[in-house]
């Protein structure tokens, strides 16, 4: 069945005693035993281990993806997490240099001390990741597009790199999603989602996801089953249900997305105080290429801007947008617009001038009407 479909009807068993078309929300933490005191085939036990409305999202997720497997997590940086902790002591993992910032922040802040190391690469650069690989090299963590540039990696050489020296490789698929890239194509071992942007939707669920296939070595997949588990880093059974209502219209918004994005994008373009906009859907941008090779449906709903006149004319320009609000996060119903250098704090890459638009779904004549007036006061 197609995207559409499966955002609908994936994982949705009804509930069959009262015959709910719509299931409800378990919230019991514990399960009855049969009548010998056994475990009843197919019921659950107790709900750190697993619950029924995790298992529908999970397996909702998992054929979103593509996958065979989806465990999901109280979080996108659990669910990264999960992965860094079936790698184990001493691993040295190749990142892309401009990495969601947190990703790169819980290498040096939890893991530093289970002799975990790091390289960050341009991504974009084949041979710099060649360059990059050590003896320990367990995995290559790919994001694409990166946060906040919007550099795209080609995911399928990534894969023959990796492949050939037994390396496994995770994908944060969380700005592209399987509407527009599906790693899992193109060889990729782990996908990862902030199930809390585009999948949520609406910027009212934190959560995260792990989906696989049948190619990922079974100690992984077991280890990060486990630290779901056993390390309860688990979605309360309300985000579950939450987040599996707002999957069904995940394919119907993110078209919408990707079309303001663009309208966004070619008008900002044109503007004389914007230096330059970073999206791949724009013809002139130098990953172009890379993006049609791999991003089917268009091109995303994230963008960068850098604006002449350095910080104080970014931070101008949030302070002016009257629709568009100033605040962190992305991939919901509504736009937002931040300055990361400012969110990142001291350690920051992210240049003084850049600011991060997640492009909403409203109607694109008003977000341009609002850009226009706040760029004719800067
Ligand atoms: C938000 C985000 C994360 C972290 O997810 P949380 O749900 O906030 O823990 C990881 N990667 C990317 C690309 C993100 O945008």
């Amino acid at each position: 069945m197609k995207l559409e479909t499966l955002a609908i009807h994936a994982g949705n068993h009804g509930e069959p005693t009262t015959g709910a078309v719509i299931p409800p929300i378990i919230l019991s933490t514990t399960f009855e035993r049969g009548p010998n005191g056994n475990f009843v085939d197919g019921r659950d036990i107790y709900a750190r281990a697993s619950n029924p409305n995790r298992r529908m999202l999970e397996e909702k997720l998992a054929a979103l993806e593509g996958g065979t497997d989806a465990i999901t997590f109280a979080s996108g940086q659990a669910a990264t997490m999960s992965v860094f902790h079936a790698l184990g002591a001493n691993s040295h993992v190749i990142l892309p240099d401009d990495i969601y910032y947190g990703t790169r922040y819980m290498i040096e802040s939890l893991y530093a001390h289970w002799g975990m190391t790091y390289s960050a690469v341009d991504m974009t650069d084949i041979k710099q990741i060649k360059k990059a690989i050590r003896k320990n090299t367990t995995l290559i963590w790919i994001e694409t597009p990166s946060n906040p540039s919007l550099k795209l990696t080609d995911i399928q050489a990534v894969v023959k790199l990796a492949k050939a020296k037994n390396i496994l490789v995770g994908c944060d698929n969380t700005w592209a999603t399987p509407f527009f890239t599906k790693p899992l194509e193109f060889g990729v071992d782990i996908v990862m989602h902030s199930t809390t942007k585009y999948f949520g939707g609406h910027s009212d669920i934190l959560s995260g996801g792990i989906i696989v296939n049948d190619n990922i070595d079974a100690t992984i997949k077991g280890r990060i089953r486990n630290f779901q588990s056993t390390g309860g880093a688990i979605p309360s059974p309300f985000d579950c249900w939450l987040l599996f209502r707002s999957l069904a219209t995940f394919p119907v918004r993110m078209p919408v997305h990707a079309q303001n994005a663009m309208k966004l994008a070619t008008f900002l373009e044109g503007f004389q105080q914007i230096e330059k906009v970073n999206y791949p859907g724009l013809k002139s941008n130098q990953y172009h290429k890379v993006a049609k090779k791999q991003m089917q449906n268009g091109f995303g709903g994230m963008m960068s801007i850098l604006v002449k006149g350095g910080q104080e004319a970014a931070l101008k320009l949030t302070s002016q947008l009257k629709l568009v609000k100033h605040a962190t996060s992305l991939g919901g119903v509504e736009t937002l617009i931040e300055h990361r250098k400012t969110a990142e704090g001291e350690h920051s890459k992210s240049p003084d001038n850049l600011l991060r638009i997640s492009v909403g779904i409203e109607n694109i004549d008003d977000l341009i009407a609002d850009f226009r007036q706040a760029l004719e006061t800067i």
